[in-house]
């Protein structure tokens, strides 16, 4: 029952429409009005030449009388039709304004309106004002309508498109109105002549199908209209002079009841369908709405996205460049703070992050780039303090852990005003200055502020970074590198340098090291701390590790086959090798390509390398272990982990750091813990080997302590194969190996 009784409501339209909803029906409602006034249009025209017609030779004031009912129709179709021609044509409300057609129509129709009134009048002078009121009342509407579009004309023209759909449903009901009120009253005088009521049927149609509302008040305007025709008609059909008046009477009445029941029930279907319609449109609209927002706006913390931010960045940038600046925000532990407190709180700790720097910098372009990365292009004025609003504010969203903001910006500006100083060039105008601003694309922009930015990492001291020119240097010499690495390797610019390895008692040689250097026709002599970062930064490591290796194997193949010894070589390795190739059937394939005995060579992996937990790393070096290559922990000392990294893998030599040698003369604890180290390796079943040797009393104390291997720019610097060569024949070099 109470299903019924909610089907039932729905039905008839006793439910709430959403704002979308109420919107398409008014709409549709006017649009209906093009038609139904069209209709009336032509058929009042109709009507009035009928009219002419029938009467040759009247005055024209006489033709006047007569057509007065046909002119007020005609006149209310033409506003209700030019209202609707309005709406539709401008349906951006920001464009509407006064139409001076519109308006020219207006004051027409409401001349013909106040002549009519005049004519009206006249001819029925002495009538009671009471009298005058009721005969006139359709004029009275028309003025009404008239004045009504005039108004909206004059003052609500720029209205939006909502509101003026609604004054379009108000004048839709006066101009259905006058309708409903001609076909009554036209009707009721025809069947007064033994005549059909088409004219009612007509005009109750045209408003039916004007006014379609809610379907009980389209209900009640059509039963108040059937009703009052009825009230009329009646009377008059009683009085019929015929034999059949009984049934006649009996068989309009159904006809006229079921006509009303099938019109009440073609503007409820109408309703209904329009209805559907409505809500399946809001759902378009609305999916439409939500697939835009997310294009534009970052899902997680509600602020801009980088697309929405790039284009924000531009139109600014555009519009007033001056004195702006690029901000790449990092928040530093991130990782932890997931880790610790899950991924939830995350989310809403980057948030709160979020909502932080959007208030600080309120009105600039701000966006999430992505994981805990957030970019700002504000004014320069101030910056800094405000940076340090936001990290205070940040770090203090949870004291319970170590968090960390990291800010590194690019100003365009500042960036030419630099250049002009270095290369002394004429000053360049505030036109050219801005020029710069709009020209940086925001991408490289954010790019420039990122990389000043991860300078700041590991740095506990230091929260702001600035990019300069010299920065600029740099990360033009980073893309270089990373672009150029397969050409590197193509034209041969990668080298290697062998470093000596010496026996500690005899400082006999005991193996090299390979060290990679790239001779680059553009930037000249470069360390692997210029490119062994960067290439690992981007993944692309594996390429030149690969290239040292082979060199390696075609050096050692080359000394084999001119009749001597090789020494033995240590290759370094990186974690990323072990992700970025199969390092196992890489080195295996170079070996049996280049007849290289497996013990001619050393796997170097550096320490830290060993402090993720990777599978993929541990069965890899495993496999080379039993395969026969010897394992060398490098750099060991260096990290933080260097006591688990002892535990979990097994090496045959352990690299010392020598970072430990550097204060050997000033600090007596060094030489402690050197000591120690060596022990622990005996212990454990290694080799040891010390780098970093300068002095001889580093070399003797050493040796002193049992550290079987050295290797320093006390015994030799990193050099290329033919001076190693060199020095071994005139016997700087003489070589011990391992039996
Ligand atoms: P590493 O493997 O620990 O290499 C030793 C570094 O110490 C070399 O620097 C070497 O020139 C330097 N060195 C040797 N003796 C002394 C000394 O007595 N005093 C001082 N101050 N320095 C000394 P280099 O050649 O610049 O290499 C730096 C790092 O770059 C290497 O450290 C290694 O981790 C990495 N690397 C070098 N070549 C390659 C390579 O082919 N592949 C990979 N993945 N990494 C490489
Ligand atoms: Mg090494
Ligand atoms: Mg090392």
């Amino acid at each position: 029952m109470k299903k019924l009784i909610g089907w039932v409501r729905q039905e008839l339209g006793f439910h709430r429409n959403s704002n979308y909803e109420t919107q398409y029906l008014n709409e549709t409602n006017i649009r209906t009005a093009v038609y139904m006034s069209i209709v009336v249009i032509s058929l009042e025209i109709w009507m009035l030449i009928r009219y002419v017609d029938k009467r040759p030779g009247l005055k024209f004031i006489e033709y006047f009388d007569g057509w007065t009912n046909y002119l007020i129709l005609l006149s209310s179709a033409v506003i209700s039709l030019t209202f609707a021609i309005r709406f539709r044509l401008k349906e951006n409300a920001v464009e509407r304004t006064k139409s001076i057609s519109g308006i020219i129509v207006g004051i027409l129709t409401l001349i013909l309106d106040i002549l009519m009134f005049i004519r009206f009048v006249y001819v029925r002078k002495g009538m009671k004002f009471s009298d005058l009121f009721d005969e006139a009342k359709y004029l009275i509407m028309l003025t009404v309508l008239i004045c009504a579009y005039l108004i909206f004309e004059f003052f609500f023209a720029s209205v939006s498109h909502r509101k003026a759909a609604i004054y379009g449903q108000f004048l839709n009901v006066i101009f259905a109105l006058i309708c409903l009120g001609f076909g009554i009253e036209t009707s009721v005088y025809d069947v007064s002549r033994e005549r059909q009521i088409l004219c009612f049927v007509t005009m109750v149609i045209y408003a039916a199908c004007l006014l379609i509302w809610k379907p009980y008040v389209s209900i009640i305007i059509l039963s108040v209209a059937f009703t009052y025709f009825y009230k009329d008609w009646k009377p008059i059909m009683k009085a019929y002079d015929s034999p059949y008046a009984e049934k006649i009477m009996e068989a309009n009445q159904i006809n006229f009841l079921t006509f009303w029941i099938a019109l009440t029930m073609v503007s409820i279907s109408i309703y209904q369908q329009r209805l559907a319609e409505a809500k399946k449109d809001e759902n378009l609209v609305s999916a439409n709405a939500r697939l835009k927002k997310l294009a534009v706006e970052d899902e997680l913390t509600g602020i801009s996205n980088i697309y929405q931010f790039v284009q924000d960045a531009e139109s600014v940038m555009m519009t007033s460049p001056g004195s702006r600046i690029y901000l790449f925000i990092n928040i530093e532990n991130f990782k932890n703070y997931n880790d610790q407190f899950g991924y939830l709180a995350g989310n809403n700790f980057l948030k709160k992050v979020a909502r932080i720097i959007k208030k600080t910098f309120d009105g600039c372009p701000v966006a999430r780039q992505a994981y805990d990365h957030f970019v700002v292009l504000t004014k320069t004025e101030d910056v800094e303090a405000k940076i340090k609003e936001v990290r205070e504010l940040i770090i203090n969203i949870n004291t319970d852990i170590y968090i960390d903001v990291k800010v590194g910006s690019y100003t365009p500006h500042k960036e030419m005003s630099e250049s002009t100083i270095l290369t002394s060039e004429s000053s360049h105008s505030e036109k050219e200055l801005k020029a710069v601003g709009k020209l940086i694309d925001p991408r490289i922009a954010i790019d420039r502020a990122r990389f000043a930015c991860s300078l700041l990492k590991h740095k506990y001291d230091k929260h702001y970074m600035e990019y300069t020119s010299k920065l600029d240097m740099d990360f033009h010499k980073r893309q270089y590198i990373v672009n150029n690495i397969d050409n590197a390797v193509e034209k041969g610019y990668i080298q290697v340098y062998y470093q000596p390895v010496v026996w500690s008692e005899s400082h006999t040689l005991c193996g090299c090291e390979a060290l990679a250097r790239w001779v680059d026709p553009k930037y000249g002599f470069l360390s692997p701390a210029d490119f062994i970062p960067v290439l690992e930064e981007y993944r692309q490591i594996h390429k030149l590790d690969k290239c040292i290796w082979e060199t390696v194997c075609r050096d050692i193949h080359n000394v084999t086959e001119s009749g001597k010894h090789p020494v033995p070589v240590s290759l370094n390795f990186s974690r990323l090798d072990f992700e970025l190739m199969d390092t196992v059937s890489v080195l295996e394939d170079l070996v049996t390509r280049y007849h290289v005995n497996k013990k001619d060579l050393h796997i170097e992996i550096t320490e830290s390398a060993l402090t993720d937990d990777m599978g993929i790393l541990q069965k890899s070096m495993q496999k080379l272990k039993e395969d026969g290559f010897s394992l060398w922990l490098d750099d060991f000392g260096s990290g933080y982990s260097s006591l688990n990294v002892l535990k979990d893998y097994s090496f045959d030599v352990l690299k010392i750091d020598m970072k430990f040698l550097s204060s050997f003369d000033s600090n007596e604890k060094s030489k402690i813990i050197l000591n120690m180290i060596i022990d622990l390796a005996t212990n454990l079943g290694m080799y040891s080997l010390t780098e970093g040797v300068e002095t001889q009393e580093e070399a003797d104390f050493l040796a002193r302590v049992g550290c079987g291997r050295l290797q320093g720019y006390y015994f030799g610097k990193p050099m290329p194969l033919e001076q190693i060569i060199e020095k071994i024949n005139d016997g700087t070099y003489v070589i011990k190996r391992l039996v």
